[in-house]
Protein backbone atom coordinates (compact mmCIF):
# COMPACT_ATOMS: atom_id res chain seq x y z
CA UNK A 1 0.00 0.00 0.00
CA UNK A 2 1.48 3.50 -0.91
CA UNK A 3 2.24 5.27 1.88
CA UNK A 4 2.31 9.01 1.28
CA UNK A 5 2.13 10.39 4.71
CA UNK A 6 2.25 14.09 5.07
CA UNK A 7 1.44 14.95 0.88
CA UNK A 8 -1.00 16.87 0.94
CA UNK A 9 -1.62 18.11 -2.45
CA UNK A 10 -3.12 18.75 -6.17
CA UNK A 11 0.13 18.30 -7.69
CA UNK A 12 -0.35 21.28 -10.11
CA UNK A 13 -2.27 23.80 -8.10
CA UNK A 14 1.50 24.95 -6.92
CA UNK A 15 4.85 25.80 -7.94
CA UNK A 16 7.31 23.01 -7.83
CA UNK A 17 9.00 22.77 -4.64
CA UNK A 18 12.60 24.04 -6.00
CA UNK A 19 10.62 27.47 -7.81
CA UNK A 20 8.60 28.27 -4.30
CA UNK A 21 11.94 27.28 -2.31
CA UNK A 22 13.64 29.71 -4.87
CA UNK A 23 10.86 32.34 -4.60
CA UNK A 24 11.45 32.61 -1.67
CA UNK A 25 14.64 34.01 -1.44
CA UNK A 26 13.64 37.30 -3.74
CA UNK A 27 12.98 40.13 -3.70
CA UNK A 28 11.27 40.17 -6.87
CA UNK A 29 7.79 40.59 -8.49
CA UNK A 30 6.47 39.65 -11.86
CA UNK A 31 7.72 41.58 -15.21
CA UNK A 32 4.69 43.27 -16.29
CA UNK A 33 2.82 41.37 -19.45
CA UNK A 34 3.46 43.17 -22.69
CA UNK A 35 0.40 45.97 -23.92
CA UNK A 36 1.26 47.29 -26.52
CA UNK A 37 3.44 47.01 -29.46
CA UNK A 38 7.35 46.93 -29.17
CA UNK A 39 10.61 46.75 -31.48
CA UNK A 40 13.67 44.75 -30.60
CA UNK A 41 16.84 43.02 -32.39
CA UNK A 42 15.54 39.32 -31.09
CA UNK A 43 12.18 38.29 -29.06
CA UNK A 44 12.67 34.94 -27.48
CA UNK A 45 8.93 33.12 -27.12
CA UNK A 46 9.34 31.22 -24.02
CA UNK A 47 11.11 31.83 -20.62
CA UNK A 48 13.28 28.57 -19.83
CA UNK A 49 17.16 27.78 -19.20
CA UNK A 50 16.84 27.62 -23.81
CA UNK A 51 15.24 31.29 -23.72
CA UNK A 52 17.54 33.05 -20.96
CA UNK A 53 20.65 31.23 -22.10
CA UNK A 54 19.92 32.57 -25.13
CA UNK A 55 19.52 35.93 -24.29
CA UNK A 56 22.75 35.83 -22.17
CA UNK A 57 24.85 34.80 -24.75
CA UNK A 58 23.23 37.36 -26.92
CA UNK A 59 24.18 39.73 -24.66
CA UNK A 60 27.71 38.52 -24.15
CA UNK A 61 28.21 38.81 -27.74
CA UNK A 62 26.98 42.30 -28.13
CA UNK A 63 25.78 44.34 -25.39
CA UNK A 64 23.80 46.40 -27.08
CA UNK A 65 21.70 44.24 -28.72
CA UNK A 66 17.45 44.80 -27.88
CA UNK A 67 16.53 41.43 -26.95
CA UNK A 68 12.79 40.86 -25.52
CA UNK A 69 11.88 37.73 -23.76
CA UNK A 70 7.67 36.70 -23.86
CA UNK A 71 6.56 34.22 -21.10
CA UNK A 72 3.06 32.91 -20.86
CA UNK A 73 3.80 32.07 -16.51
CA UNK A 74 6.92 33.01 -14.90
CA UNK A 75 10.65 32.89 -15.74
CA UNK A 76 11.09 29.04 -14.46
CA UNK A 77 7.38 28.23 -14.54
CA UNK A 78 7.59 25.54 -17.01
CA UNK A 79 10.22 22.15 -16.85
CA UNK A 80 13.37 24.62 -16.48
CA UNK A 81 11.78 25.46 -12.77
CA UNK A 82 10.80 21.90 -12.04
CA UNK A 83 13.03 18.99 -13.56
CA UNK A 84 15.10 17.27 -11.59
CA UNK A 85 17.91 19.20 -11.37
CA UNK A 86 20.03 17.00 -13.04
CA UNK A 87 23.14 18.37 -15.14
CA UNK A 88 24.63 15.44 -16.89
CA UNK A 89 26.79 14.21 -19.38
CA UNK A 90 26.28 12.63 -22.89
CA UNK A 91 28.28 9.48 -22.47
CA UNK A 92 25.45 7.74 -22.20
CA UNK A 93 24.34 8.96 -25.71
CA UNK A 94 26.81 7.36 -27.21
CA UNK A 95 25.29 4.89 -29.49
CA UNK A 96 22.38 7.41 -30.71
CA UNK A 97 25.20 10.27 -31.24
CA UNK A 98 26.92 7.87 -33.72
CA UNK A 99 24.61 6.22 -35.30
CA UNK A 100 22.97 9.83 -36.37
CA UNK A 101 26.53 11.25 -36.22
CA UNK A 102 29.74 8.71 -36.32
CA UNK A 103 32.24 8.97 -33.77
CA UNK A 104 33.95 11.94 -34.26
CA UNK A 105 31.60 13.93 -34.08
CA UNK A 106 29.58 12.28 -30.89
CA UNK A 107 32.85 12.46 -29.35
CA UNK A 108 32.84 16.09 -30.43
CA UNK A 109 28.69 16.62 -28.75
CA UNK A 110 29.64 14.77 -25.81
CA UNK A 111 33.01 16.97 -24.77
CA UNK A 112 30.63 20.25 -25.76
CA UNK A 113 28.35 19.16 -23.38
CA UNK A 114 31.10 18.92 -20.43
CA UNK A 115 31.83 22.22 -21.29
CA UNK A 116 28.16 23.28 -20.41
CA UNK A 117 28.19 21.07 -16.85
CA UNK A 118 31.45 23.16 -15.82
CA UNK A 119 30.42 26.07 -17.64
CA UNK A 120 26.83 26.19 -14.81
CA UNK A 121 29.33 26.04 -12.18
CA UNK A 122 31.51 28.72 -13.38
CA UNK A 123 28.03 31.18 -14.03
CA UNK A 124 26.78 30.39 -10.66
CA UNK A 125 30.68 31.75 -9.29
CA UNK A 126 30.88 34.60 -11.47
CA UNK A 127 27.20 35.99 -10.60
CA UNK A 128 27.41 34.84 -6.94
CA UNK A 129 24.21 32.36 -7.62
CA UNK A 130 23.62 30.17 -4.81
CA UNK A 131 22.21 27.33 -7.33
CA UNK A 132 23.40 24.26 -4.94
CA UNK A 133 25.76 23.06 -7.77
CA UNK A 134 27.64 20.18 -6.68
CA UNK A 135 29.44 17.75 -8.99
CA UNK A 136 28.83 14.63 -7.57
CA UNK A 137 28.68 12.49 -11.45
CA UNK A 138 25.70 10.34 -12.45
CA UNK A 139 25.72 6.36 -11.28
CA UNK A 140 23.56 4.31 -13.31
CA UNK A 141 22.20 1.83 -11.41
CA UNK A 142 21.09 -1.73 -12.85
CA UNK A 143 17.54 -3.15 -11.23
CA UNK A 144 16.26 -5.47 -13.88
CA UNK A 145 18.76 -8.80 -15.55
CA UNK A 146 17.97 -7.18 -18.93
CA UNK A 147 19.76 -4.22 -18.02
CA UNK A 148 23.30 -6.14 -17.76
CA UNK A 149 24.02 -5.85 -21.27
CA UNK A 150 22.71 -2.47 -21.51
CA UNK A 151 25.19 -1.37 -19.12
CA UNK A 152 28.05 -3.57 -20.62
CA UNK A 153 27.62 -2.08 -24.32
CA UNK A 154 27.42 1.38 -23.04
CA UNK A 155 30.63 1.38 -21.22
CA UNK A 156 32.16 -0.52 -23.88
CA UNK A 157 31.22 2.19 -26.43
CA UNK A 158 33.05 4.68 -24.15
CA UNK A 159 36.22 2.87 -24.58
CA UNK A 160 36.08 2.26 -28.19
CA UNK A 161 35.46 5.97 -29.23
CA UNK A 162 38.46 7.01 -26.67
CA UNK A 163 37.10 8.13 -23.53
CA UNK A 164 37.28 4.98 -21.14
CA UNK A 165 37.92 7.47 -17.97
CA UNK A 166 34.29 9.12 -18.82
CA UNK A 167 32.08 6.11 -17.83
CA UNK A 168 33.32 2.86 -16.01
CA UNK A 169 31.58 -0.09 -15.21
CA UNK A 170 31.17 -0.24 -11.19
CA UNK A 171 30.08 -4.14 -9.76
CA UNK A 172 27.78 -4.31 -6.99
CA UNK A 173 29.55 -4.04 -4.47
CA UNK A 174 30.87 -0.27 -5.35
CA UNK A 175 27.38 0.77 -6.91
CA UNK A 176 26.16 0.05 -3.28
CA UNK A 177 29.25 1.79 -1.58
CA UNK A 178 27.65 4.80 -3.42
CA UNK A 179 24.45 4.33 -2.48
CA UNK A 180 23.02 1.08 -0.57
CA UNK A 181 19.87 0.42 -2.25
CA UNK A 182 18.61 -3.39 -1.97
CA UNK A 183 17.31 -3.00 -5.86
CA UNK A 184 20.54 -1.98 -7.07
CA UNK A 185 22.40 -5.12 -8.64
CA UNK A 186 25.36 -3.37 -10.76
CA UNK A 187 26.01 -0.13 -12.59
CA UNK A 188 28.18 2.22 -13.90
CA UNK A 189 29.66 5.88 -12.88
CA UNK A 190 29.47 8.70 -15.06
CA UNK A 191 31.84 11.41 -13.73
CA UNK A 192 30.36 13.94 -16.26
CA UNK A 193 27.26 15.09 -13.31
CA UNK A 194 26.41 17.57 -11.29
CA UNK A 195 23.16 18.47 -9.25
CA UNK A 196 21.29 22.23 -8.92
CA UNK A 197 18.31 23.31 -7.93
CA UNK A 198 16.99 23.93 -11.32
CA UNK A 199 14.92 27.29 -10.14
CA UNK A 200 17.72 29.05 -7.76
CA UNK A 201 19.49 28.76 -11.45
CA UNK A 202 16.87 29.87 -13.83
CA UNK A 203 16.07 32.84 -11.66
CA UNK A 204 19.61 33.69 -10.67
CA UNK A 205 20.01 34.04 -14.76
CA UNK A 206 16.24 36.08 -14.94
CA UNK A 207 18.29 38.13 -12.44
CA UNK A 208 21.28 38.73 -14.61
CA UNK A 209 19.35 39.42 -17.59
CA UNK A 210 17.49 41.82 -16.15
CA UNK A 211 20.42 44.09 -14.89
CA UNK A 212 21.42 43.85 -18.24
CA UNK A 213 18.77 45.60 -19.81
CA UNK A 214 17.16 42.62 -21.57
CA UNK A 215 13.22 43.27 -21.38
CA UNK A 216 11.15 40.29 -20.01
CA UNK A 217 7.32 40.36 -20.25
CA UNK A 218 6.20 37.56 -17.71
CA UNK A 219 2.23 36.97 -18.32
CA UNK A 220 2.23 37.05 -21.36
CA UNK A 221 1.27 34.30 -24.29
CA UNK A 222 2.43 34.41 -27.95
CA UNK A 223 -0.36 33.43 -29.85
CA UNK A 224 1.77 33.45 -33.23
CA UNK A 225 4.49 34.32 -35.30
CA UNK A 226 3.90 36.93 -38.35
CA UNK A 227 7.69 36.34 -39.80
CA UNK A 228 10.05 36.68 -37.14
CA UNK A 229 7.48 39.34 -34.78
CA UNK A 230 5.73 37.80 -32.00
CA UNK A 231 1.78 38.39 -31.80
CA UNK A 232 0.17 38.42 -28.42
CA UNK A 233 -3.19 40.04 -26.98
CA UNK A 234 -1.55 42.55 -25.97
CA UNK A 235 0.54 43.59 -28.59
CA UNK A 236 3.36 42.68 -31.45
CA UNK A 237 7.11 42.62 -30.79
CA UNK A 238 8.76 43.51 -34.31
CA UNK A 239 11.99 42.24 -34.04
CA UNK A 240 14.39 41.06 -37.01
CA UNK A 241 15.12 37.51 -35.49
CA UNK A 242 12.61 35.08 -33.21
CA UNK A 243 13.88 32.40 -31.34
CA UNK A 244 11.12 29.38 -30.09
CA UNK A 245 12.25 28.35 -27.01
CA UNK A 246 9.28 26.53 -26.05
CA UNK A 247 10.02 22.87 -25.23
CA UNK A 248 7.18 20.55 -25.24
CA UNK A 249 4.34 23.31 -25.88
CA UNK A 250 5.95 22.86 -29.84
CA UNK A 251 3.70 20.27 -30.43
CA UNK A 252 1.20 22.72 -30.73
CA UNK A 253 3.35 24.92 -33.76
CA UNK A 254 3.37 23.98 -36.93
CA UNK A 255 7.26 25.06 -37.57
CA UNK A 256 7.85 22.26 -34.62
CA UNK A 257 5.23 19.76 -33.93
CA UNK A 258 6.75 16.98 -36.38
CA UNK A 259 9.67 16.79 -34.32
CA UNK A 260 8.29 16.48 -30.44
CA UNK A 261 6.03 14.11 -28.72
CA UNK A 262 4.75 15.45 -24.93
CA UNK A 263 5.27 12.69 -22.17
CA UNK A 264 4.54 13.99 -19.13
CA UNK A 265 7.44 13.29 -16.31
CA UNK A 266 6.63 13.59 -12.34
CA UNK A 267 8.81 14.14 -8.78
CA UNK A 268 8.19 13.36 -5.32
CA UNK A 269 10.14 15.11 -2.68
CA UNK A 270 11.14 13.35 0.71
CA UNK A 271 10.79 15.21 4.12
CA UNK A 272 14.41 16.16 5.01
CA UNK A 273 15.86 12.81 6.53
CA UNK A 274 19.60 13.32 6.27
CA UNK A 275 20.62 11.06 8.86
CA UNK A 276 18.88 8.27 6.82
CA UNK A 277 20.75 9.03 4.07
CA UNK A 278 23.74 8.49 5.57
CA UNK A 279 22.97 5.15 6.75
CA UNK A 280 22.74 4.43 2.88
CA UNK A 281 26.14 6.07 2.64
CA UNK A 282 24.69 8.34 -0.47
CA UNK A 283 26.92 11.56 0.66
CA UNK A 284 28.81 12.02 -2.38
CA UNK A 285 26.01 13.93 -4.25
CA UNK A 286 25.63 11.49 -7.29
CA UNK A 287 22.69 11.79 -9.25
CA UNK A 288 21.05 8.69 -10.39
CA UNK A 289 19.39 6.72 -12.30
CA UNK A 290 18.12 3.29 -13.60
CA UNK A 291 18.26 2.15 -17.54
CA UNK A 292 14.26 2.01 -18.04
CA UNK A 293 13.41 3.77 -20.44
CA UNK A 294 10.60 5.46 -18.68
CA UNK A 295 13.65 6.34 -16.75
CA UNK A 296 13.87 6.68 -12.67
CA UNK A 297 15.93 9.33 -11.21
CA UNK A 298 17.01 10.45 -8.09
CA UNK A 299 19.48 13.03 -6.55
CA UNK A 300 20.00 14.64 -3.11
CA UNK A 301 19.21 18.27 -1.90
CA UNK A 302 21.59 20.31 0.17
CA UNK A 303 18.94 20.03 2.86
CA UNK A 304 18.92 16.35 3.29
CA UNK A 305 16.07 15.27 0.86
CA UNK A 306 15.76 12.58 -1.85
CA UNK A 307 14.53 14.20 -4.91
CA UNK A 308 12.75 11.52 -7.03
CA UNK A 309 11.45 11.42 -10.37
CA UNK A 310 9.88 9.43 -13.28
CA UNK A 311 8.79 6.19 -13.61
CA UNK A 312 5.06 6.61 -14.54
CA UNK A 313 3.91 9.37 -17.19
CA UNK A 314 1.83 9.72 -19.90
CA UNK A 315 2.03 10.74 -23.68
CA UNK A 316 -0.39 13.72 -24.99
CA UNK A 317 -1.54 15.68 -27.98
CA UNK A 318 -1.29 19.31 -26.13
CA UNK A 319 0.73 20.04 -22.99
CA UNK A 320 -2.97 20.06 -20.61
CA UNK A 321 -3.52 19.89 -16.82
CA UNK A 322 -2.45 16.04 -17.33
CA UNK A 323 1.43 17.27 -17.02
CA UNK A 324 0.54 18.75 -13.57
CA UNK A 325 -2.12 17.04 -11.94
CA UNK A 326 -2.18 13.91 -13.09
CA UNK A 327 -2.07 11.93 -9.04
CA UNK A 328 -1.90 8.60 -10.51
CA UNK A 329 1.46 9.36 -11.71
CA UNK A 330 2.44 10.41 -8.62
CA UNK A 331 0.97 7.60 -7.19
CA UNK A 332 3.56 5.57 -9.87
CA UNK A 333 6.46 7.71 -8.71
CA UNK A 334 6.38 7.69 -5.14
CA UNK A 335 5.98 3.37 -5.74
CA UNK A 336 9.04 3.34 -7.78
CA UNK A 337 10.77 5.16 -4.70
CA UNK A 338 9.04 2.62 -2.04
CA UNK A 339 10.96 -0.06 -3.94
CA UNK A 340 14.22 1.81 -4.66
CA UNK A 341 14.66 2.90 -0.56
CA UNK A 342 12.10 0.61 1.20
CA UNK A 343 14.15 1.92 4.31
CA UNK A 344 12.49 5.31 3.98
CA UNK A 345 9.19 3.77 4.37
CA UNK A 346 8.14 6.26 7.07
CA UNK A 347 10.04 9.19 5.38
CA UNK A 348 7.20 11.25 4.62
CA UNK A 349 6.35 12.60 0.67
CA UNK A 350 6.08 15.86 1.21
CA UNK A 351 5.33 17.68 -2.11
CA UNK A 352 4.78 16.28 -5.58
CA UNK A 353 5.15 18.12 -8.96
CA UNK A 354 5.09 17.36 -12.89
CA UNK A 355 5.93 18.85 -16.01
CA UNK A 356 5.81 17.81 -19.84
CA UNK A 357 9.18 16.71 -21.57
CA UNK A 358 9.76 17.00 -25.38
CA UNK A 359 10.63 13.78 -26.88
CA UNK A 360 12.44 13.75 -29.77
CA UNK A 361 12.69 11.02 -33.01
CA UNK A 362 16.00 10.48 -31.74
CA UNK A 363 16.40 11.05 -27.78
CA UNK A 364 18.01 14.24 -28.20
CA UNK A 365 17.75 17.68 -29.28
CA UNK A 366 18.62 19.50 -31.83
CA UNK A 367 18.85 23.12 -32.63
CA UNK A 368 19.46 25.93 -35.19
CA UNK A 369 17.61 27.97 -37.79
CA UNK A 370 14.24 27.18 -39.52
CA UNK A 371 12.58 28.20 -42.77
CA UNK A 372 12.26 30.92 -43.70
CA UNK A 373 15.59 31.82 -42.05
CA UNK A 374 15.30 34.41 -38.97
CA UNK A 375 13.20 31.95 -36.68
CA UNK A 376 15.62 30.04 -34.72
CA UNK A 377 14.96 27.42 -31.97
CA UNK A 378 15.84 24.38 -29.57
CA UNK A 379 13.56 21.28 -28.64
CA UNK A 380 13.89 17.93 -28.15
CA UNK A 381 15.72 17.48 -25.63
CA UNK A 382 13.85 14.64 -24.09
CA UNK A 383 14.04 15.09 -20.56
CA UNK A 384 17.85 15.87 -20.35
CA UNK A 385 18.08 19.79 -21.31
CA UNK A 386 19.58 21.58 -17.88
CA UNK A 387 23.38 21.12 -19.43
CA UNK A 388 22.08 21.26 -23.29
CA UNK A 389 19.90 24.12 -23.06
CA UNK A 390 22.80 25.87 -21.60
CA UNK A 391 24.62 24.70 -25.49
CA UNK A 392 21.34 25.61 -27.14
CA UNK A 393 21.70 29.12 -26.25
CA UNK A 394 25.46 29.40 -26.78
CA UNK A 395 24.78 27.91 -30.42
CA UNK A 396 21.57 30.62 -31.42
CA UNK A 397 23.32 33.63 -30.15
CA UNK A 398 26.13 32.61 -32.60
CA UNK A 399 23.69 31.92 -35.53
CA UNK A 400 21.67 35.10 -35.12
CA UNK A 401 25.39 37.59 -34.41
CA UNK A 402 26.98 35.23 -36.90
CA UNK A 403 29.97 34.70 -34.70
CA UNK A 404 32.22 31.45 -36.42
CA UNK A 405 32.38 29.31 -33.61
CA UNK A 406 32.83 25.25 -32.90
CA UNK A 407 29.73 25.62 -31.26
CA UNK A 408 27.62 26.44 -34.54
CA UNK A 409 29.59 23.23 -36.16
CA UNK A 410 28.46 20.65 -33.68
CA UNK A 411 26.32 18.11 -35.39
CA UNK A 412 22.89 19.04 -33.71
CA UNK A 413 22.84 22.46 -35.10
CA UNK A 414 20.37 22.44 -38.29
CA UNK A 415 20.32 18.64 -38.21
CA UNK A 416 16.91 17.26 -39.53
CA UNK A 417 15.94 13.85 -37.54
CA UNK A 418 13.37 12.29 -39.47
CA UNK A 419 10.09 13.60 -38.34
CA UNK A 420 7.30 11.70 -36.21
CA UNK A 421 4.07 10.42 -38.03
CA UNK A 422 1.27 13.13 -38.56
CA UNK A 423 -1.59 13.49 -35.63
CA UNK A 424 -3.26 11.62 -34.84
CA UNK A 425 -0.65 8.36 -35.15
CA UNK A 426 1.93 10.79 -33.42
CA UNK A 427 -0.13 11.15 -29.99
CA UNK A 428 -2.08 7.82 -29.83
CA UNK A 429 0.79 5.67 -31.28
CA UNK A 430 3.10 7.56 -28.62
CA UNK A 431 0.58 6.64 -26.19
CA UNK A 432 0.19 3.08 -26.51
CA UNK A 433 4.05 2.46 -26.92
CA UNK A 434 4.88 4.62 -23.65
CA UNK A 435 2.59 2.37 -21.96
CA UNK A 436 4.00 -0.83 -23.37
CA UNK A 437 7.32 0.17 -22.07
CA UNK A 438 6.55 0.77 -18.91
CA UNK A 439 4.73 -2.39 -18.64
CA UNK A 440 7.74 -4.17 -20.34
CA UNK A 441 10.09 -3.04 -17.98
CA UNK A 442 7.90 -3.53 -14.81
CA UNK A 443 7.23 -7.15 -15.65
CA UNK A 444 11.22 -7.78 -16.07
CA UNK A 445 12.29 -5.50 -12.95
CA UNK A 446 9.64 -8.27 -10.96
CA UNK A 447 11.67 -10.78 -12.57
CA UNK A 448 8.69 -11.84 -14.74
CA UNK A 449 8.76 -12.31 -18.58
CA UNK A 450 6.94 -9.58 -20.45
CA UNK A 451 3.99 -10.34 -22.59
CA UNK A 452 4.64 -11.01 -26.33
CA UNK A 453 2.10 -8.35 -27.27
CA UNK A 454 3.71 -5.74 -24.91
CA UNK A 455 7.02 -5.93 -26.24
CA UNK A 456 6.60 -5.86 -29.64
CA UNK A 457 4.43 -2.47 -29.04
CA UNK A 458 7.60 -1.23 -26.63
CA UNK A 459 10.01 -2.50 -29.61
CA UNK A 460 7.49 -0.39 -32.54
CA UNK A 461 9.81 2.86 -32.63
CA UNK A 462 13.06 0.94 -33.13
CA UNK A 463 11.54 -0.75 -35.62
CA UNK A 464 10.31 2.09 -37.53
CA UNK A 465 13.60 3.86 -37.24
CA UNK A 466 13.61 5.98 -34.14
CA UNK A 467 16.10 5.68 -31.65
CA UNK A 468 13.20 5.20 -29.04
CA UNK A 469 12.68 2.57 -26.55
CA UNK A 470 13.69 -1.14 -26.64
CA UNK A 471 16.47 -2.78 -29.20
C1 LIG B 1 9.59 16.58 -14.18
C2 LIG B 1 10.76 16.88 -15.07
C3 LIG B 1 12.03 16.49 -14.68
C4 LIG B 1 13.11 16.78 -15.50
N1 LIG B 1 14.37 16.48 -15.04
C5 LIG B 1 15.44 16.85 -15.75
C6 LIG B 1 16.74 16.69 -15.23
O1 LIG B 1 16.93 16.25 -14.09
N2 LIG B 1 17.79 17.04 -16.01
C7 LIG B 1 17.62 17.58 -17.23
O2 LIG B 1 18.61 17.86 -17.90
N3 LIG B 1 16.39 17.81 -17.73
C8 LIG B 1 15.30 17.47 -17.01
N4 LIG B 1 14.06 17.75 -17.50
C9 LIG B 1 13.94 18.44 -18.78
C10 LIG B 1 14.30 19.90 -18.64
O3 LIG B 1 13.56 20.48 -17.59
C11 LIG B 1 14.02 20.63 -19.95
O4 LIG B 1 14.65 19.95 -21.01
C12 LIG B 1 14.52 22.06 -19.94
O5 LIG B 1 14.03 22.74 -18.82
C13 LIG B 1 14.12 22.73 -21.23
O6 LIG B 1 14.23 24.12 -21.10
P1 LIG B 1 13.38 25.02 -22.08
O7 LIG B 1 13.72 26.41 -21.77
O8 LIG B 1 13.59 24.55 -23.47
O9 LIG B 1 11.90 24.67 -21.71
P2 LIG B 1 10.90 25.21 -20.54
O10 LIG B 1 11.58 25.31 -19.25
O11 LIG B 1 9.68 24.38 -20.66
O12 LIG B 1 10.57 26.66 -21.03
C14 LIG B 1 9.68 26.88 -22.08
C15 LIG B 1 8.83 28.04 -21.65
O13 LIG B 1 8.03 28.46 -22.75
C16 LIG B 1 6.83 28.97 -22.21
N5 LIG B 1 5.86 29.00 -23.31
C17 LIG B 1 5.34 27.96 -23.98
N6 LIG B 1 4.49 28.39 -24.93
C18 LIG B 1 4.48 29.73 -24.85
C19 LIG B 1 3.79 30.74 -25.59
N7 LIG B 1 2.95 30.45 -26.57
N8 LIG B 1 4.02 32.04 -25.25
C20 LIG B 1 4.87 32.36 -24.23
N9 LIG B 1 5.54 31.43 -23.52
C21 LIG B 1 5.36 30.14 -23.83
C22 LIG B 1 6.48 27.99 -21.11
O14 LIG B 1 5.61 28.56 -20.17
C23 LIG B 1 7.86 27.68 -20.52
O15 LIG B 1 8.17 28.47 -19.40
C24 LIG B 1 12.93 17.45 -16.73
C25 LIG B 1 11.65 17.84 -17.12
C26 LIG B 1 10.57 17.55 -16.31
C27 LIG B 1 9.20 17.98 -16.73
Amino acid sequence: MLNLTGLALTPGAQRSWWLREALDQEDSQPRPPLTADAKADVVIVGGGFTGLWTAYFLTERDPDLGVVVLEQDICGGGPSGRNGGFASGWWDELHGLITLYGPHDAVKACRAISSSINALGEFCERHDIDAWYRRGGYMYAITAGAHEKLCEDMVKLAREVGAADELVELSAAEVKARCASPAFRGGAFMRDGASVQPARLIRGLRRILLQRGVVIHEGTRVTGLDGSNAVTPGGTVRASHAVLAINAWGVGWPQLNRRLVAWSSYIVLTAPAPERIKDIGWTGGELISDFRTSLRYFRTTRDGRIAFGGGGGRARRTVDAMFTSDMRAVEETADGFRLMFPSFADVPIEDAWGGPIDVSPTHLPTFGRLEPGNLYYAAGYTGNGVAPAHLAGQAIADLITGADTDTVRLPMVNARPRPFPPEPFRSWGAAVVRRAMIAKETAEERGREPGFLVSQLARTPRRMGYLLGPD
